[in-house]
């Protein structure tokens, strides 16, 4: 889940627009609008759900607008986990783009909602349903895309795959990972965008600006563990294993990793500077000085999201020690779960914080996503950090600038992951674009009354259209 982040603006008051109508006709609004429906009303959570339902539904979409069945698929490792690909064949000139979008959803209780989360509905301007923001709106905008693609008998100069998939939120099939180990060649692409993350903020139904999530930090959990004999707790000695935990913890936590910037980062900081204002806006441009203002580091540090997007960051999440309130402690447990910069592997981590606790006694091993516990972490790069890819970049301000002028393109490393990671990690930089608009404070993913504008999900819709076109029109 690569939630959409709140970005903490405190002081926005730069020029704003409104989207541009979009031009949508009635009848593929109709469509739309049906296949949004279909695809919210198709529970995809990983206890009840199945991605199979909603993957086979699209598939039939897709045929049934003129696509041979061979170029659409419905695969995966067990029945109710299927992912659906297909291809729009384009002329060959360059290498596929891939569009990847998870089908599952988070789980959502009838009785939390003001409404059932299955079911779609509009009321007040806007569609409610689970999924709605994360990220089924999406998924129903890119099948929609392709079937417009292919009405308009667009012939792009190269394939345009669409993959969508299974356990991105959770569940033990994540369908991203498995097309790449068992069908790389189905959805092998010189990059990939994933509608999960990036998009337009709002304030009051206002653009801001436009967020794309280029590379992703790196998710890594570790074990740290002190053993000791124990004894009788009426007999207190030094050597305490609860006490170099949490005196270790406590050094941790005084800890601040490197200020380092990529390029991704820089340029977030350098056009975050114009929409911010006063000491912030400073700030951000002295980060790009050589050697960057230490002060500026410092304040802009105190921001959560700022101190991410310069740094990798490890906090303690879990602690557990002891057997006996009458008992010296024999074991004490913590895990620090880190961020890690794009760059850097886990290994490295882990023995930079070796160092930071800087008491022999604690054992510090890295823990799988599986929950494996080994005594060292991977030490294979995952994934470097992702360049701005000139032409990608062109294109998104071209159209935005025709959609929403007035708000600037901002690049954004994720600090969170999303499927992104597999793909990064396979070589195939991804880029979370979206454009479809939330307001900053109507982020409901993963939340009660999921629910997005019905203008902005029409303005998604024509962005991707508009985008993909730029994309895949000989240049
Ligand atoms: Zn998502």
């Amino acid at each position: 889940m690569n939630l959409r982040r709140y970005l903490p603006i405190a002081a926005l008051f730069c020029a704003v627009a409104f989207a541009s109508a979009a031009q949508i006709d009635d009848a593929t609004k109709q469509l739309s609008r049906d296949i949004f429906r279909q695809l919210i009303e198709i529970n995809t959570t990983d206890s009840t759900g199945s991605t199979t339902v909603a993957a086979e539904a699209m598939a039939k979409r897709l045929t049934d607008a003129g696509f041979p069945e061979n170029d659409v698929q419905v695969l995966g490792p067990n029945a109710r986990k299927k992912n659906l690909v297909a291809r729009l064949h384009g002329t060959g000139g360059r290498r596929p783009i891939l569009l990847i979008g998870h089908l599952d959803v988070v789980e959502a209780k009838r009785e939390d909602w003001s409404t059932d989360p299955f079911q779609f509905i509009e009321r007040d301007g806007y569609f409610y349903g689970r999924g709605t923001q994360d990220m089924k709106d999406a998924d129903a905008i890119m099948v929609i895309t392709l079937i417009r693609f292919r009405q308009e008998g667009y012939r792009p100069d190269r394939d345009i795959i669409l993959a969508l998939t299974a356990d991105e939120e959770g569940g033990k099939s994540n369908g991203v990972d498995w097309l790449l180990q068992d069908h790389r060649d189905l959805i092998d692409a010189e990059y990939v965008l994933n509608p999960d993350g990036g998009g337009v903020y709002t304030q009051a139904g206002k653009a801001v600006m436009m967020s794309v999530d280029a590379s992703e930090k790196i998710y890594a959990d570790y074990q740290l563990e002190v053993k000791n004999p124990g004894g009788h707790s009426s007999l207190p000695v030094p050597d305490n294993a609860i006490y170099h935990l949490t005196d270790a913890l406590a050094r941790l936590e005084r800890y601040r990793f490197p200020f380092e910037l990529n390029e991704v980062t820089r340029t977030y900081f350098q056009r975050m500077a114009e929409v911010e204002s006063g000491q912030t806006a400073a700030d951000m441009r002295a980060l790009a000085k050589n050697p960057p203002n230490r002060a500026a580091i410092a304040r802009l540090s105190t921001d959560a999201l700022f101190n991410a997007e310069m740094r990798t960051t490890c906090v303690a999440t879990r602690l557990d020690a002891g057997h006996a309130n009458n008992a010296l402690p024999q074991t004490a447990r913590a895990i620090v779960n880190c961020r890690i910069l794009p760059g850097h592997t886990s290994e490295e981590v882990r023995r930079n914080i070796v160092q930071i606790l800087a008491d022999p006694s604690i054992a510090v091993r890295y823990v799988s996503d599986a929950g494996d516990i080994s005594d060292t972490a991977p030490t294979e790069r995952p994934s470097p950090a992702v360049t701005l890819r000139p032409d990608l970049m062109n294109a998104l301000e071209k159209v935005s600038r025709e959609m929403w002028p007035g708000a600037p393109v901002i690049p954004t490393m994720a600090t969170g992951a999303s499927d992104g990671v597999f793909t990064d990690g396979a070589g195939m930089p991804t880029y979370g674009v979206s454009g479809v608009a939330i307001d900053f404070n109507d982020v409901r993913a993963h939340g009660r009354d999921e629910r997005v504008r019905v203008q902005s999900f029409y303005d998604g819709l024509e962005f991707y259209h508009r985008l993909l076109r730029t994309l895949t029109s000989p240049q």
